[in-house]
């Protein structure tokens, strides 16, 4: 089973994944790539309310998982989308707008 917080503490911010994800080389936003998804992430996966930039950051990967190919500690970065994207889906009052 998959320990998706465990998996977010692994990351070591040495920032190789960015350079290879599609959605952050086409928009140049930390919180479009897989570094800045599993911190969105983590906020997801707390029982807190979050803004709604957490769930589009989320939304928005492809799931090509070419970050995990280059990511030294191989954290399973799409699982722990993927679940924390869940979380949120399951219960959207707790996403936030933005003004
Ligand atoms: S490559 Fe892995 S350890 Fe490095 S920032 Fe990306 S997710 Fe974190
Ligand atoms: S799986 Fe998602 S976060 Fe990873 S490289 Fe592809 S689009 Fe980026």
């Amino acid at each position: 089973m998959l320990d998706a917080l465990a998996e977010v503490d692994k990351c070591a911010r040495c920032g190789f994944c960015e350079a290879v994800c599609p959605t952050y080389n086409a928009l140049r936003m930390r919180h479009y790539g897989p570094r800045g998804r599993l911190r969105m992430a983590r906020a997801a996966l707390a029982d807190s309310s979050v803004s709604s930039l957490v769930l589009e950051s989320l939304a928005t990967c492809l799931r090509c998982r070419a970050c995990e190919l280059v990511c030294p500690a191989s954290i399973r970065i799409v699982d722990v989308i993927m679940e924390a994207r869940r979380r949120l889906y399951e219960d959207p009052r707790r996403v936030r707008r933005r003004a």
